[in-house]
């Protein structure tokens, strides 16, 4: 059959997300969920809705959201947008930044979704290498990132978990011209964060997502933060009604309980931080987590077979093939006994 496709979609391989596979018992450290349920506020609230308002539209802004929002983060509702998770935000952001004239500057390894979005749109992507070994950033990025329109830093980083200094970020936003977008998906598990550089410059757009230290993978719900002209751009290229009433009512009963999220991401912090080390002990390498996943070495620098032997025993981690990420496996911090039964595995085999 002819294709019909755009010749930039024929060429598209698509965004491989990671596996939900149905294997009983399986432990699922894959996609960097939070191993903790949202909290109790949110079966309250479900119960509590009336489900006759389902017959209407939810509203279109989330404004009850963004005011939360805008409230937590020292800005007003008209800084704030609200996404179907912030792959939705990520989208908007390359309709309305990308195109075959208007590139797209990426760190390497990072979120294996940019280059998609930036082919869908037959946009040209620019890679800007991590220092080999510790991920450490360049300070020429902006140099090497010149003719982007778009320069995106995920902080902290993914796949790895290593943390870009503030005044390095602060420099690239400053000297970079072009937008900024700085994706803080794992922000929560980090010691300090770039909320801020939103408001000190008018080319910065923060991002954050429930799907990680709200433990609202499912919901899909995300917001943005920016000067109020961004806003209003990505306005004008957001679907109407983009998020759900279901996800605005149980994101906003579940933000708003912040101390049982605190408690989760403490929790969370602390167990990552006794992995690393008692991994690092069996030989691993790796680097500095500020996230909820550890990015990790085995001694004998074979992230596939690792992956492999997890997987033969019930453990699911995830694996990036590549010259660099394809050492590595990343592992998502889980339950104390997940963690527990991931350690055991890999002590027997790499002691
Ligand atoms: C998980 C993740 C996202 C996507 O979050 P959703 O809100 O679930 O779409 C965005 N960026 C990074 C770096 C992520 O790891």
């Amino acid at each position: 059959m002819k294709s019909y496709f755009r010749p930039e979609i024929d060429a598209l391989a698509g965004y491989t997300a990671g596996e939900q596979p149905k294997i009983p018992d399986l432990i699922k450290l894959n996609t960097n969920e939070n191993p903790y349920p949202p909290s109790p506020a949110v079966e309250k609230a479900i119960r509590e809705f009336d489900i006759a308002r389902l017959r209407r539209y939810p509203d279109p802004f989330a404004d009850e959201l963004r005011d939360i929002f805008a409230a937590d983060c020292n800005v007003s509702r008209n800084n704030v947008i609200i996404g179907n998770g912030s792959d939705d935000l990520l989208t908007m952001c390359f309709r309305a930044f990308t195109s075959p004239e208007h590139p797209v500057a990426v760190f390497e390894p990072s979120y294996s979704l940019y280059p998609v979005l930036a082919a869908m749109q037959g946009a040209k992507v620019i890679r800007i290498d991590l220092a080999a070994g510790d991920f450490a950033y360049p300070a020429n990025a902006v140099e090497t990132a010149a003719d982007a329109n778009m320069l995106i830093i995920t902080r902290p980083n993914a796949p790895t978990g290593t943390l870009c200094p503030k005044e390095l970020v602060r420099k690239y936003c400053r000297d970079f011209d072009g937008i900024v977008l700085i994706d803080e998906a794992y922000a929560d598990f980090a010691s300090d964060n770039c909320m801020d550089l939103a408001g000190e410059f008018d080319n910065v757009i923060v991002m954050r997502t429930f799907s990680k230290s709200c433990s609202m993978a499912g919901v899909r719900l995300g917001y943005a933060v920016a000067n109020a002209v961004l806003i209003d751009g990505l306005m004008k290229l957001k679907d109407s009604y983009n998020v759900d009433m279901l996800a605005q009512l149980v994101g906003k009963a579940n933000y708003l309980d912040k101390s049982y999220r605190t408690e989760c991401i403490a929790a969370i912090r602390r167990d990552r931080d006794l992995l690393a080390d008692a991994l690092k002990k069996l030989g691993f390498d790796i680097p500095e987590s500020h996230s909820n996943f550890l990015f990790a070495a085995p001694p004998d620098g074979d992230g596939e077979k690792c992956f492999a032997y997890l997987r033969e025993n019930a453990v699911l981690v995830r694996y990036f093939k590549g010259a660099v990420t394809g050492r590595y496996i990343r592992i998502t911090i889980g339950t104390p006994e997940e963690n527990r039964r991931v350690l055991e595995l890999l002590s027997a085999r790499y002691s």
